[in-house]
């Protein structure tokens, strides 16, 4: 029972793009999506810092073309990864931020806040714009938000996951359960609870956002809800479609006025806004305008576009999202046909062109799309949320089960990789081979491990590595095993022994090389409160000067001020505006207090 008054539990889709929040209200029994203080159910999930304050969400998005480098965005893309990652590494030649190297290997962004420089890493973005969700609900809701379910795509590795606890931890939110996003939106529409025939109930859900297209492949049987398969393209989606319209439209300001935008970032990030909403409302009519005022050297440009054009300049990417669903379900040697829900999930999912390549392709089949795809997966984290943290009757007790995103194994001689679990095995896993050595008289063997795709071995990401020692000095072609086991949390353990000799060795890899320490995240939070405070400090300013403005105005107005004393108080009014400026709000409020006064005299 005192559980339920510890503060509410809400469930958080933390996307790359846009993030959005979701309670279970138990009054209604129903999920409500959160709108944030814009009225929109989602919030760009960008962390800004300027020379006086700290602005997350849409507020951080909208300058983001006049403060670049310290606009933040794609935290997500960082998470959990290492800074010579390759991704990491080609990631950051697109930002306007920029990412250095910082201890253990890990990425940090370094940006400037009130003239300082400050060096943040993922989990900390990542915090804040998960703080901005909680502020959200809690100004909803009116009471405080301490728990949530928190989503990640389905490939998230072990080290993602973990960073992604850490950032609710430093956001100071109890994290109940990080849940996969796929899996978040089969239960939003309650495809655990259809499971009333014999067998196993197959969804794949179809996730096109902002920056990236993932599928997933689930399967659920009884309680058991498993990803047989994923794929996707970490850079596609809806931005390349923005892209695609600002290039048609800088073609076509070339076209009317001689003129070329495409040096100017300004221009072409106004540009990109208008043409966002224009894709938005092309999702909804069949043609629409598109309107900003001085572009370009003056030149107010207006224009417009059909969605048939739309389409037609996004063709190629759309029959990619195509050509990745078969993919993954020949990935998972599974026959379209025996799929028995399609599910959308995904702001660009709402695109009709897609819908309707993806009906074709499932010949015809109904998509799930009842509940708005970018708001499904905190749909279904909510729903989770509640079932954690209240325990409601008749509400399945949900247990996940994962594979492995990416291959495992080996380095054997030539730069041969020898993979031992291939991706997309269901884990827990043991699986044991047998190898031969490559040399006469060889006395050891050395074990690298490395995970991924890639024939090379050392083109993929390296685990770790032990030394099988002791080998009796025999011819080559000695045999000797090679053993990997993932646990239940997707920990591996690998190790290898020689019968004759007796001889065996292992290596634990846990994937936790670079996680925060406790005490990091400890630090981390103090940071995080400090930050809340100034932001506090800088509202309550913005607040003071707005009534110091409101008392100039009406005094104007209500007194018949002689020129004199109009001076006067305006330079109270210049005295107080600096005193507020040097943070002493304190004396700013008493002159500004004493000019009230005097005014009222
Ligand atoms: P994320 O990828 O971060 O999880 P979302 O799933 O919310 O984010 O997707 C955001 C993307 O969806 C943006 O590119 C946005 O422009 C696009 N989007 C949102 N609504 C629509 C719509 N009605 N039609 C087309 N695209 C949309
Ligand atoms: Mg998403």
């Amino acid at each position: 029972m005192a559980r339920k008054h510890e503060g509410r539990a809400v469930g958080i889709d933390l996307g790359t793009t846009y993030s959005c929040v979701a309670v279970w209200q138990e009054q209604h029994s129903r999920v409500e999506i959160i709108h944030n203080d814009q009225g929109n159910n989602t919030t760009p999930s960008f962390v800004a810092f300027t020379d006086n304050e700290r602005l997350i969400g849409n507020a951080a998005k909208n300058q983001a073309a006049t403060n670049p480098q310290n606009t933040v965005f794609d935290a997500k893309r960082l998470i959990g990864r290492k800074f010579s990652d390759p991704l990491v590494q080609s990631d950051s030649m697109l930002w306007p931020f920029k990412v250095i190297a910082g201890d253990n290997d890990k990425p940090m962004i370094s940006l400037k806040y009130k003239g300082q420089e400050k060096h943040l890493c993922a989990e900390e973005i990542s915090s804040m714009i998960l703080s901005k969700m909680r502020d959200i609900a809690e100004e909803y809701l009116g009471s405080p938000v301490k728990n949530a379910v928190i989503t990640v795509p389905a490939y998230f590795n072990n080290s993602q996951r973990k960073a992604t606890v850490d950032a609710g931890s430093i956001a100071g939110l109890n994290v109940l359960r990080i849940i996969n996003e796929p899996t978040a939106a089969a239960i939003a529409y309650g495809l655990d609870k259809k499971n009333d025939f014999d067998g196993e109930r197959n969804i794949f859900v179809f996730d096109l956002g902002g920056g990236t297209f993932d599928v997933s492949l689930l399967t659920i049987k009884g309680d058991v809800f498993k990803v047989k398969a994923t794929g996707g393209n970490t850079h596609l989606g809806g931005e390349d479609f923005d892209n695609r319209m600002v290039n048609h439209f800088a073609d076509d300001f070339k076209r009317k006025h001689r003129k070329d935008i495409s040096g100017n970032p300004r221009a072409l990030r106004r540009l990109r806004t208008a043409c966002e909403k224009a894709k938005r409302a092309l999702s909804f009519s069949v043609v629409t305008t598109v309107e900003v005022d001085s572009l370009y050297e003056g030149i107010d440009f207006y224009s417009s576009i059909t969605r048939a054009k739309f389409e037609e300049i996004n063709m190629d990417f759309f029959k990619e999202c195509v050509r990745i669903v078969e993919n993954c379900l020949n990935d998972a040697k599974m026959n379209k046909s025996l799929v028995h829900d399609v599910v959308l999930v995904g702001g660009s999912s709402r695109i009709p062109k897609v819908q309707r390549l993806l009906e074709d392709f499932f010949d015809g089949k109904d998509l799930c799309k009842s509940i708005n795809p970018d708001e499904a997966v905190a749909y279904g984290a909510a729903v989770q949320a509640a079932i954690l943290s209240e325990g409601f009757k008749n509400v399945p007790n949900l247990m996940l089960q994962d594979v492995t995103p990416l291959s495992l194994g080996w380095m054997l001689e030539h730069n041969v990789m020898a993979v031992v679990i291939p991706r997309n095995t269901p884990i827990p896993v043991m699986k044991t081979e047998e190898f031969y050595t490559a040399l006469d008289h060889q006395s050891s063997v050395l074990i690298d491990v490395y995970e991924g795709e890639r024939t090379r071995a050392s083109d993929n990401h390296f685990l770790g590595s032990f030394c099988l020692c002791g080998l009796p000095r025999y011819a080559a072609g000695l045999p000797f095993n090679v053993c990997f086991n993932i646990d239940q949390n997707g920990i591996l353990t690998v190790s290898a022994n020689e019968i004759l000799s007796g001889s065996k060795n292992e290596i634990v890899i846990t994937k936790d090389n670079g996680r925060l320490s406790t005490k990091e995240i400890e630090e981390m939070i103090q940071e995080a409160e400090n930050y809340r405070v100034e932001d506090k400090k800088f509202l309550r300013k913005a607040e003071l000067m707005n009534e110091l403005d409101d008392c100039v105005y009406r005094m104007k107005n209500d007194l018949n001020l002689s020129s004199e004393e109009y001076q006067q108080i305006n330079s109270l009014v210049t005295m107080a505006t600096h005193l507020l400026d040097a943070d002493d709000s304190q004396t700013g409020i008493d002159v500004l207090k004493k000019i009230q006064r005097n005014g009222e005299e």
